[in-house]
């Protein structure tokens, strides 16, 4: 079976098509800056013949039928016929408290996926608009949607209930979701296949740190907790999110500066984190690192602390949570390269069992001969590993869309 993987943001669509028979990547690509004027497309044939555009894209139905020709193009393409295309899985964010795994898409899906888009206003609108443009031009294709909140709906209630008036919850669905479960999930599921131990026995925290970053706590195969709440802006720093803040900072603030409600939203969400901690110097890891230089220059090195420090006590809370540790895994951006960030945060968990090879932690970093490979980066001797597992959230959507409809075709 063939899977095209959508991923469908507010201004984007990014797509791999993946051959599930040897789980190969036939192609990928990225559609840039749709509605604006500089629009742009790159592909990526499994040959490495790409193909870029830069045209006016005005909408998502553009965009995909753009994937689809280039998929069909005889000089960058890999397929002839659209019915080459057996099924399409959509990353959808926010499945609310209806979706605990991916499903089939039908018409009772696609109205429940209206009714979470309250839930995540930004995020689901842009999803269900790559779902109906798909079902227009691909018509034979069956879909599905595989959720970034799905994972973590084996939360317990008390680690998913905020302690605000409870008429919040059930007026307003205000609670815990937590976000990035496709990638908690694989980068947990490698961990333990890595370390050659059952999944359903091993405590994991697993990081997801790279533009929105967050922290889950998996125990036996579940997620029991994670950073990230209600909306993507709690718990960890990121880029520009600000994570754990006294919510009654927004309300002093907002009063103080005269903010409205969509001021106050920008604040929180694009100019704060890594963001504002570096004065505005940059929301990128990689400039804060500054070739190791942040260690002269208070504001950098106090950026990477405050981050550094987050890391660190979410570590520590969901080792308690879960009443033991057997491995922490870093993925996404930073996680997989900034070894300083992960040395920093790692410091002082001794006590947990944690000890750091610094070696091996510089060797599986960007700069590293390990860079891309799923490595332990603890001593041998360290009775919690700390490993860096490459992410690929593309992967297990594609699994699950194949094995959905290969199940609705029985
Ligand atoms: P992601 O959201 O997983 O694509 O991660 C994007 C973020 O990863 C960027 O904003 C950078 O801050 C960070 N990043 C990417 N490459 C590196 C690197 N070589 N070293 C440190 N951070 C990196």
């Amino acid at each position: 079976m063939r899977v095209l993987v959508l991923n469908c943001g507010s201004s984007s669509v990014k797509y791999q098509f993946i051959d599930m028979d040897g789980e190969k990547v036939l192609a990928k690509g990225l559609v840039e800056k749709i509605g604006l004027h500089n629009s742009e497309m790159s592909h990526k044939r499994h040959d490495n013949v790409t193909y870029t555009v830069e045209k006016e894209i005005l909408d998502h139905n553009v965009a995909i039928e753009m994937v689809i020709d280039i998929l069909l193009s005889s000089e960058y393409g890999v397929i002839r016929e659209k019915s080459e295309i057996d099924a399409v899985g959509h990353r959808v964010v926010h499945g609310g408290e209806k979706f605990s795994g991916s499903v089939a898409i039908t018409d009772d899906v696609m109205k429940t996926l209206e009714d979470c888009s309250g839930l995540a206003p930004l995020h689901n609108p842009p999803n269900i608009k790559g779902i109906l443009a798909t079902m227009k031009l691909l018509p034979q294709a069956p879909q599905c949607c595989v959720f970034d909140t799905a994972f973590h709906q084996t939360m317990p209630d008390y680690a998913y209930t905020y302690a605000l008036p409870q008429n919040l919850y059930r007026k307003y669905g205000v609670r815990r979701y937590g976000f990035h479960g496709t990638s908690h999930r694989y980068v947990s599921d490698r961990v333990a296949a890595c370390m050659g131990r059952p999944y359903i026995e091993l405590k994991i925290i697993t990081c997801h740190l790279g533009n929105g970053s967050s922290i889950a706590a998996i125990n036996c195969g579940k997620s029991v907790d994670t950073s990230m709440g209600f909306t993507p802006v709690e718990g960890l720093v990121m880029g520009t999110r600000c994570g754990d803040i006294d919510p009654a900072i927004l309300l002093h603030v907002m009063e103080k500066e005269d903010l409205t409600i969509q001021q106050a939203n920008n604040m929180i969400n694009k100019h704060s984190g890594l963001y504002a901690l570096s004065e505005g110097a940059s929301s990128d890891m990689r400039v804060i690192y500054n070739d190791g230089e942040w260690t002269r220059d208070h504001v950098h090195k106090l950026a990477m602390e405050v981050t550094a420090y987050r890391i660190r006590k979410y570590i520590g809370a969901y080792a308690a949570a879960m009443g033991g540790l057997d491995a922490v895994v870093y993925t996404a951006g930073i996680g997989e390269n900034a070894f300083y960030l992960r040395a920093l945060a790692c410091s002082g968990l001794e006590f947990l069992g944690i000890k750091i090879d610094p070696e091996k932690n510089f060797k599986a970093s960007a700069m590293g001969e390990w860079r891309g490979l799923e490595k332990a980066v603890t001593t041998d001797d360290s009775r919690v590993q700390v490993w860096v597992i490459p992410t690929n959230e593309e992967i297990v959507i594609a699994r699950d869309t194949s094995i959905i409809v290969s199940k609705n075709k029985k």
